[in-house]
């Protein structure tokens, strides 16, 4: 059933029989492979998104597209009311690859932090003996963590927030990248658990300072609290290292992983942890129909194997250092700030004559690059993984001349 849009005729038919819940940049993707993205009507662009950093692997990776297509002609959905012959293996793997007891696989990444919340709150009860239902969580302004009525119940951004209440309680609010604000909210007793972003991506590739997490860390080792990385953005080699909290040799107590476990081919979480916190999820108290299924499990693996194989943090790691050396001594009055770790970047632009981070996208769309501003001023930089230097240098001479366009 496949029908010939025009670029016009896609837009339109998302405007009348889609919600309008998101405001896409005017560009009809039909195509992708690597690094690279087409449009319907056949222009190329370098994908400087990555679909929110879920491509690290570059689009329709051949390993990752085999193990899908093979895994759909055997078997896709068994329930976990049965045990399959792919997600022990899947378990195995994944739990020897980032170094924990357990796994429990989920869908989204906002699934994966509900279950992260779930997980924390078992845990006080059962382990650290705070009473029923006083188990408080800290979280960090600026924070992105998905859209469910819990999760943004603990935002502060009012765009994800506002008109959603009653929120969820619960939660401790405190500012990011600030070890004071953490000690004085580690002193409740009733508090289980920290969940942190190592770099807030969506609040606009926010860097904390070196040394942050390693501090933070520390601090909730101290008070028998639970540090939880949400690594759904930075995780699998995005910030030139497996996971971000590598940077700072922090092993958080559970990690929460989404977005490219599947290389972008389809929704795959999940939530790493150590038997002491695991296993206070008992049957029938947590799960999901398609969490760990047959599909899942094959891609998930093959997803991993990827970015060993193809060494992808390190590549992120050198292509990181050149986009920020090349941007960073670009001369132009309306790039205020550079910023990012490995492949997760960001430049904050200053609005001039009237022209914003919005207008600089639709230029550099114009110029063959993708990419979208994040919280109105700040654009996102997060090619896949994958992307060569040559190709790295052609796309930022782009961005260059896309940017010269506002002189
Ligand atoms: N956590 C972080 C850090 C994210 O960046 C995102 C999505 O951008 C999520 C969770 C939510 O993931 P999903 O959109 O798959 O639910």
């Amino acid at each position: 059933m496949t029908q010939h849009l025009t670029s016009h005729e896609a837009i339109e038919l998302e405007e009348k029989y889609g919600a309008h819940n998101y405001h896409p940049l005017p560009v009809v993707l039909a195509k992708g492979k690597g690094a690279k993205v087409w449009d319907v009507e056949g222009k190329e662009y370098f994908d400087f998104l990555s679909a929110y950093s879920a491509v690290n692997q570059g689009h329709c990776h051949p390993k990752i597209a085999a193990a899908l297509i093979d895994q759909a002609q055997i078997l896709t959905l068994t329930s976990r009311a049965f045990f399959s012959n792919t997600l022990g293996i899947y378990e195995k793997y994944i739990t020897e690859y980032f170094g924990y007891d357990k796994v429990l696989p989920m869908n989204s990444g906002a699934e994966g932090d509900e279950t992260a919340l779930k997980l924390c709150r078992k845990w006080a009860y059962m382990k650290k003996g705070v009473p029923e239902n006083e188990a408080k969580i800290i979280v960090c302004e600026g924070n992105f963590h998905g859209r469910t009525i819990t999760i943004i119940s603990m935002s502060t951004d009012p765009d994800s927030r506002d008109g959603f209440g009653p929120y969820t309680p619960g939660f401790i609010t405190i500012p990011y990248n600030d070890i004071p604000a953490l000690e004085s909210a580690l002193a409740d007793p009733t508090v289980a658990g920290f969940l942190v972003e190592p770099i807030q991506g969506e609040a606009g590739v926010f860097v904390p300072d070196d040394g942050y997490l390693k501090k933070a860390f520390d601090l909730c080792k101290a008070k028998n609290v639970l540090f939880i990385a949400d690594e759904v953005q930075t995780g699998i080699a995005r910030t030139g290292k497996l996971l971000a909290c590598e940077h700072e040799g922090v092993r958080p107590d559970m990690l929460i992983l989404g977005k490219a476990l599947s290389g972008g081919f389809y929704p795959v979480s999940a939530v790493l942890a150590d038997d002491e916190i695991m296993l206070c999820i008992k049957p029938g108290e947590h799960g999901s129909t398609f969490g760990g299924n047959p599909m899942a499990a094959r891609v998930a693996v093959a997803a991993l194997e990827v970015v060993k194989d193809e060494n992808l943090a390190e590549n992120a790691e050198k292509m990181g250092k050149i986009f920020r050396s090349e941007m960073g001594s670009f001369k132009h009055d309306m790039i205020e700030l550079v910023r990012g770790k490995g492949l997760l970047n960001a430049i904050v632009i200053r609005p001039k004559n009237g022209k914003t981070a919005w207008d600089v996208c639709l230029k550099m769309a114009e110029n063959g690059v993708l990419a979208k501003p994040t919280h109105g001023h700040i654009i996102r930089f997060a090619p896949p993984l994958v992307i060569t230097e040559t190709e790295l240098m052609d796309a930022i001479g782009r961005i260059k001349k896309s940017m010269l366009a506002f002189e």
